[in-house]
């Protein structure tokens, strides 16, 4: 079972933390990848928890030394990258690794490593995904925290058309609408990849992408409608 390495990617505010926070409490064995970033760390966040936060220059030397298994800048901002050296610490340790990266870095590692379980997640529709990125900026100003612009909103929801256009190059897509059928069904799907059948095969074989289910259908087209 060890050693097998999950990628989740989603638009920014599908809801990907909040299922990869619960997952964590749901399944062992699972490590879950702290990348590299130039960006500012964002209120409560610690360096070397959620992420090693670095200096461009030195994220750029890290490339240059071909530190990374995947980088890319996102939202054409700041770098972000996997160290190759995540990945031998949890084959080491015998612990899967999940990857939590957007759509370029996830592109990178697929080439690299075609036998990574890749899995989309996918807002139930645009106007949902808007209430959302809505909603976490509002508890996000009540906190004091930089509250996100209206252009910021715009540009978050047409990069989510752009980033849905990769989705059949995923195994799995969750629609994650009903938090706790979307937790379940993350769940299934690793346990499905460990080898696990029982009570999971039937939820992890309807979350294929190739097995393109009705709630699939109608959240893609919905954004398709744009
Ligand atoms: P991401 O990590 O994909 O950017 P977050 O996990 O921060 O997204 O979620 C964005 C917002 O949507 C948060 O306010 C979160 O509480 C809320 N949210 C996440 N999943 C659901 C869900 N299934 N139903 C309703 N709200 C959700
Ligand atoms: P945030 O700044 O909100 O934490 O993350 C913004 C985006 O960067 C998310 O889509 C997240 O998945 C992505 N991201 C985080 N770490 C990495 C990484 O190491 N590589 C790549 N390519 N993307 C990352």
């Amino acid at each position: 079972m060890a050693g097998i390495l999950f990628i989740i990617s989603a638009p920014s505010g599908s809801g990907k933390s909040t299922l990869v926070s619960q997952l964590r409490t749901l399944v062992e064995g699972l490590e879950f990848s702290i990348s590299y970033t130039t960006r500012a760390p964002r209120g409560s966040e610690e360096d070397g928890r959620e992420y090693h936060f670095t200096t461009r220059e030195r994220f750029e030397q890290m490339i240059a030394a071909g530190e990374f298994l995947e980088w890319a800048e996102v939202f054409g901002k700041d770098y972000y990258g996997t160290a190759v050296s995540t990945l031998e610490h949890a084959k080491q340790a015998g612990k899967d690794l999940l990857l939590d990266i957007d759509v370029q870095g996830a592109m990178q590692v697929m080439k690299k490593m075609p036998e990574a379980v890749t899995i989309f997640v996918v807002p139930p529709n645009p106007q949902v995904l808007e209430m959302r990125l809505r909603n976490r900026s509002e508890a996000e100003q009540a906190a004091s925290k930089t509250p996100i612009s209206e252009a910021e909103i715009e540009k978050r929801l047409a990069e989510a058309r752009n980033e849905l256009k990769r989705i059949q190059d995923y195994k799995y897509a969750l629609v994650n609408d009903v938090l706790d059928q979307a937790v379940s069904e993350l769940r299934a799907i690793v346990l499905f990849e460990r080898g696990v059948r029982d009570g999971v095969q039937a939820v992890a074989a309807s979350c294929r992408t190739d097995a393109a289910s009705p709630r699939l259908r109608a959240s893609l087209s919905a954004f398709q409608e744009l």
